[in-house]
């Protein structure tokens, strides 16, 4: 008999096309009266939006996140928040927004009301990111989950496939993860291997087909499948990698997820069989580390890291990185392994 332990994250899901609207409803039920909503400049539009839903119940919109959530972005939101008399934020847009929404949470315990437009998941764990001096440091703390999460797909229509696609492996790689977790339970390896199933099938046809609904709406829903994963269990070499490569080397989030992630399976391959094989099931294919390569290349999505600007010099410093602080990984961590791990990303090679 597997013994094990779940912690369930309390919050609540709105899901479906047009719930944007629900906005409102969903602020008032928490007894919240001045939102401040957050978005980054790109997004300002989605943000006038919610302020517009909001009416008198919006104190202002502050659209300045930036990517990894830097120690100074976040003082300024949090004093905005302050000078506003916030009693809630209300962040809309991908993870870089959640995240300092979260950011603002750590600090004054307001409320986050989230609602993505990518598939970070970040909206469904208590993890949070503050990068000080070109260092992210990241922590859990209940305060910073969102307490309630909308997912509109209508709002991830205008999402180009060049971000779309990334950000979909990336959700990809948390369900991966979660299922050869230290602390992987029966309840998240459910929700893995589903939000693998549904990102999968999804994500092909979203690339394909921007405004297919209803792919846009599996792959919401895969993300929020491997958001909650995420935020249950220990992550392993994948996302340490990702986390110290794209500190050190400035790489972007879901391009670099999406360029690892092969590599990261075919390392494990044979040190976590039961995983590999509920991975490759969920894919549908006969090798999950091939397959995920397979899928990256079908979307248009980097498959270098020579392409998102990694430096072929830096390669061996970024193996001596990794290897720095020790954490459970189902194969032991060893300079060698991740130094030819990382020239294969490099490369682009088809894991074999
Ligand atoms: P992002 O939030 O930076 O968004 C990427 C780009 O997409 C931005 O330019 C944004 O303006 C644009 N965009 C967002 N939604 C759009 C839409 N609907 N249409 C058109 N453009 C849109 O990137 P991301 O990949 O969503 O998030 C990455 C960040 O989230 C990283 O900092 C990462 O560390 C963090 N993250 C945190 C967690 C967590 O649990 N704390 C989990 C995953 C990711």
């Amino acid at each position: 008999m597997q013994r094990f332990v779940y912690e369930q994250h309390p919050s609540r899901v709105i899901f479906g096309a047009g719930t944007f609207d629900r906005l409102p409803d969903e602020i008032a039920q928490l007894g919240l009266k001045r939102a401040m909503v957050l978005s980054s400049p790109g997004q300002r539009r989605l943000a006038d939006e919610a302020a517009k839903r909001l009416g008198v119940a919006t104190a202002g919109i502050h659209a300045e996140a930036v990517m990894h959530v830097p120690i100074e972005t976040a003082r300024v939101a949090r004093e905005t928040a302050r000078r506003l008399a916030a009693d809630c934020a209300v962040a809309i847009g991908g993870g870089s927004t959640i995240g300092l929404g979260k950011a603002v949470a750590l600090d004054s315990g307001l409320p986050v009301i989230a609602v993505p437009t990518t598939y970070s998941g970040s909206e469904m764990t208590p993890i949070y990111g503050l990068t000080e001096q070109g260092v992210k440091r990241t922590g859990r703390d209940r305060k910073v989950l969102p307490r309630v999460v909308i997912y509109d797909p209508m709002l991830t229509l205008a999402l180009p496939a060049k971000i779309g696609g990334p950000s979909g492996i990336n959700a990809l790689a948390h369900c991966v993860e979660a299922l050869y977790a230290e602390n992987a339970n029966p309840i998240t390896s459910l929700m893995a291997a589903e939000g693998i199933r549904a990102l999968a099938r999804a994500l092909p046809a979203v690339v394909k087909e921007p405004h297919d609904l209803e792919a846009r709406a599996d792959t919401l829903f895969g993300a929020w499948l491997a958001g909650s994963a995420l935020g249950s269990v220990a992550m392993g070499i994948h996302h340490k990698l990702c986390h110290t490569l794209g500190g050190a080397f400035n790489l972007p989030h879901a391009e670099l997820h999406t360029v690892l992630l092969p590599h990261t399976v075919r390392y494990n391959r044979d040190a976590a069989p039961e995983a590999m094989r509920l991975i490759a099931a969920s894919l549908g294919a006969r090798d999950a580390a091939e397959s995920i390569y397979d899928l990256a290349k079908s979307i248009g999505a980097p498959l270098t890291l020579q392409e998102i600007g990694m430096p072929l010099e830096g390669l061996d410093r970024a193996a001596k990185l990794a290897i720095e602080s020790p954490y459970y990984n189902p194969r032991p961590v060893d300079y060698a392994g991740v130094r030819q791990l990382l020239e294969d990303a490099y490369c682009g090679r088809r894991p074999g």
